[in-house]
């Protein structure tokens, strides 16, 4: 039987008209939510002036809960999930989201996935990563879960639809295990623990470029179905991109997940897929290499040399590369003319052996484990040794904590004891975009939006709850 995928008009971010449009869809479909139901959007950040386009919107969300509560009779729990992006406490993006209200006025529980105990899940593919993997107790426990993306181009992956909002399930101590060269598959690796068993995709106002902070693209529709592979390859159609260049949809495809190929799919609604593809023509992504992306008419210059692993030896796509991107686009929501304004910096990524012929008073940042370098700097001769470790060097039982505090103060206290040195070597694999910032900021000699007045007391107030229910939640859940 060929797997069902509806595309749905929607022009608007009204809670009930979405509400209709999605129980709508489950009857189509055939789905009934039943015993522990979580919704899962995707609020990898959110706030009203910084982020305002990255996140499943909260009257998305409250259709979505609205629908299954009218179609929930054997619905025993409803919950919405989520873990936001690296160090940002989820407490902080489900308020700015306006997720609380919604979550409050529904009588549904929030489940803030970054205080959750984890537990290892056992996986059996023989092209997994890893034996096992690490998910929230309430993810491996839950009998039905609600996938709720954001329609987002992504600059790592090219698009984020239902596989990729997966990444969104660990915490920091785990998520950023193999979310390097392996991040496609390590997506689909998170498929054998747990399945969406409906989704429904926020494909109202899409997400163009970059994920945290999108352009808007009005695509005004809802797309639905039951199956991960079938939805995503709608997607991909949708926006003129071919399913099997989407790497995580391809090998989650091939490992039997779904289908890939339009043909084993049918798909309905009421808007027919040439109608919406007509109107995506335009829709834009940011699938370019960093030493491409960053031009002469900027301060920033990107030196990229080769990878560590077999599969991916000219360019590390799931890490450090993406996540200076990302951050760049963070400083520019606070600064537009940042790469302009800021001192020149350098940028050097994987095993670079080229002379890096660096620009009066040019510094330079070597990111990342896998990066090394050696040569002339100042007069001086200097070696940048890379500690890359394989997979099967690093131990998913025994990651850092990756807290937020912890992270900030070391990598604060890294640049203060280089401030006089002309590099710095940031060290991770890969290194967030919280951390890009903070080396950017510092090398760069910009304000650091981490400490923007309008959040350093909310995002920090945030994170104590966090810290205080992690605890409970550790000793007790
Ligand atoms: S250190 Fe960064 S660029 Fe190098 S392999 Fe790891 S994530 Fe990729």
């Amino acid at each position: 039987m060929k797997h069902r995928v509806l595309i749905m008009r929607c022009d608007e971010y009204r809670a009930d008209a979405i509400a209709g449009i999605i129980k709508e869809g489950m009857e189509e479909l055939g789905v009934k939510p039943f015993g522990k139901t979580l919704l899962k959007p995707n609020c990898v950040a959110a706030h009203p002036e910084l982020f305002p386009h990255a996140f499943t919107r909260a009257e998305f969300l409250e259709g979505a809960i609205l629908a299954m509560k009218a179609k929930g009779e054997a619905v025993t729990e409803l919950g919405v999930a989520e873990r936001s992006g690296i160090t940002i406490p989820t407490r902080w993006c489900f308020k700015n989201a306006g997720y609380d209200e919604v979550i409050a006025r529904n009588r549904v529980r929030a489940t803030y996935l970054d205080e959750m105990k984890h537990v290892s899940v056992e996986l059996k593919h023989k092209d997994r990563l890893r034996d096992f993997i690490f998910v929230p107790k309430p993810i491996a426990e839950c009998d039905f879960l609600v996938n709720l993306p954001k329609f987002k181009a992504h600059p790592w992956t090219r698009l984020t639809l239902a596989l990729k909002n997966y990444i969104g399930l660990q915490d920091d101590r785990h998520r950023l295990v193999d979310h390097n060269s392996f991040l496609e598959h390590k997506i689909v690796d998170l498929q054998e623990v747990v399945q969406s068993s409906f989704i429904a995709i926020d494909a109202i106002s899409a997400g163009q470029k970059m994920m945290l902070t999108p352009t808007p693209f009005h695509m005004g529709a809802i797309i639905m179905g039951s199956n991960a592979c079938a939805v995503d390859t709608v997607g991909c159609h949708i926006v003129h991109v071919k399913p099997q260049d989407l790497v995580h949809l391809r090998m989650a495809a091939e490992r039997g997940f779904g289908p890939l190929d339009l043909s084993d799919i049918e798909v309905g609604g009421d808007f027919p897929l040439d109608e919406i593809q007509e109107r995506c023509t335009e829709f834009q992504f940011c699938l370019e290499r960093v030493d491409r992306y960053f031009g002469p008419d900027g301060n920033l210059a990107c030196s990229v040399g080769a990878f560590p692993e077999d599969h991916s030896r000219d360019y590390c796509w799931g890490g450090c590369p993406g996540a200076l991107q990302e951050a760049v686009h963070i400083f520019r929501v606070y600064y537009p003319d940042i790469l302009q304004e800021m001192k020149k910096v350098r940028y050097v990524v994987g095993k670079v052996e080229a002379p890096l012929n660096l620009e009066d008073g040019e510094r330079v940042l070597f990111a990342g484990d896998c990066t090394s370098w050696q040569g002339n700097l100042n007069g001086e001769k200097l070696a940048i040794a890379g500690s890359y470790r394989t997979r099967a060097e690093v131990d998913a039982h025994k990651t850092r904590s990756n807290d937020m505090i912890l992270k900030i103060v070391g990598q604060l206290w890294e640049c203060f004891k280089s401030r006089s040195s002309r590099h710095l070597h940031a060290r991770g694999c890969p290194v967030s975009v919280a951390a890009h910032v903070n080396y950017l900021s510092a090398l760069g000699g910009v304000k650091n939006p981490n400490f923007d007045p309008r959040n350093v007391l909310s995002v920090n107030w945030a994170y104590l709850q966090m810290r205080l229910h992690r605890f409970w939640n550790h000793l007790f859940g």
